[in-house]
């Protein structure tokens, strides 16, 4: 099964619920994708449902396994459930410059549509897909 399959069957599955997870790769290379929990739980107003959240221990669990395989979390990918696949203002505040974020907008509980984008100073910039497009995430 494709990368980009197992990120899509993930954000259906969650639907209403964001799902989030994490890109391992070498450089711009995906090689793998680890789901993870979302563990979301802040301010009252918002919800699973337009937050998500990574438990910081498991993060450094997955980071220190996949260190040991020669691999760097190199993206976090998470969904949009009926809002489009842009980064909110939440998103943005959130982001890291060395990460790519993959964001699947999930209508009705199908994927329509998923998009890469890249910090660059203060503004996310929509990229190709360029190396993320490999063999393994070909639908
Ligand atoms: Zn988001």
């Amino acid at each position: 099964m494709s990368l980009l399959k197992v990120m899509i069957d993930h954000a259906e599955a969650e639907y209403p619920r964001e799902c989030c997870g994490l890109i391992l790769g070498v450089g711009d290379r995906i090689e793998t994708i680890e789901p993870m929990q979302n563990v979301w739980s802040g301010e009252v107003e918002h919800s699973l449902r337009d937050r998500y959240a990574i438990d910081p221990g498991e993060m450094l669990g997955v980071m220190k396994r996949s260190r040991d395989q020669g691999l760097d979390i190199i993206g976090i990918y998470h969904s949009h459930p009926d809002h489009p696949a842009l980064p909110s203002e939440c998103d943005r505040a959130a982001a890291w410059p060395q990460y790519r974020y993959v964001i699947l907008s999930v209508e009705r509980g199908k994927v329509v549509d998923w998009r890469v984008w890249v910090l660059e100073g203060e503004v996310f910039v929509a990229i190709d897909f360029g190396d993320f497009k490999n063999e393994t995430t070909r639908l």
